[in-house]
């Protein structure tokens, strides 16, 4: 079944790719495999898959325990400062950073090791009370204020968009982090220019190919529906 809904999901990049006279190479499939099993993750990599999203820091610590093969490995989910500290070495980027206490211990956590990281803002385009990230407005004060974190790599922006039937209502959510992100770069906030944009999932990804995203993070439509209850 994974191995038929990853040729599905490719198709379906491939397809928005082409819409948007974007190459494919700009777009990487975020395999989403929380509360999903090694066992998943294992016939994912088995098609070719290397890149996987977690929301969760414990689940992150089991699964590389497990799996040694090298992954990339990203953390995509509401992340509490107190559980910074066991990410160095295990995530290559958090997509998730939207205060500054949280920007500031994934700098002490990582400059303890030497280590730098891509790190990405979450912002909550459509202003819903039941997420987390930085309004739109917010965000070009915060880019500012932790540019000058020397072992963060501000990388761009993430969002996740409202849960709806009808992809085409969040391409504005999609339109509108591309153009937030144009906008700061435009400013010399930062040494250099953000690049990436994390938006889109299984409901809307291929909208956010075609309003520009660089990684789209796909759970459902590749591994099934979650169950919460185990
Ligand atoms: C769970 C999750 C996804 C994947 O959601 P699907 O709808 O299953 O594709 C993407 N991004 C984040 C931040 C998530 O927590």
């Amino acid at each position: 079944m994974i191995r038929d809904n990853l040729e599905i999901v490719e198709k379906n990049i491939q397809a928005a790719c082409e819409r948007a006279g974007r190459d494919r190479s700009g777009v990487t499939l975020i395999a989403v495999s929380k509360t999903k099993p090694v066992s998943d993750i294992r016939q994912a990599m088995e098609c070719g898959i290397t890149v996987f999203g977690e929301n969760k820091v414990q689940e992150i610590q089991q699964k590389t325990e497990e799996i040694t093969e090298p992954l990339s490995w990203h953390m995509i989910g509401h992340l509490q400062a107190n559980k910074v500290k066991y990410l160095p070495g295990k995530v290559c980027m958090i997509h998730s950073v939207d205060n500054i206490k949280l920007a500031q211990e994934i700098e002490k956590q990582f400059s303890r090791h030497d280590m730098n990281i891509d790190v990405l803002i979450e912002v909550n385009m459509a202003h819903e009370d039941t997420k987390f990230g930085l309004s739109p407005e917010e965000v070009p004060s915060f880019v500012k204020e932790i540019a000058s974190l020397p072992h963060l790599n501000i990388r761009g922006l993430m969002t996740i968009a409202p849960y709806t039937d009808d992809p085409e209502s969040n391409r504005q959510y999609f339109k509108g982090l591309r153009e937030l992100m144009g906008s700061i770069n435009d400013t010399n906030i930062l040494p250099s220019k953000m690049d990436t944009l994390s938006m889109g999932m299984t409901g809307d990804y291929e909208v956010a190919i075609e309003e520009g995203a660089t990684f789209v993070r796909v759970g459902t439509g590749i591994f099934g529906e979650r169950d919460y209850s185990v």
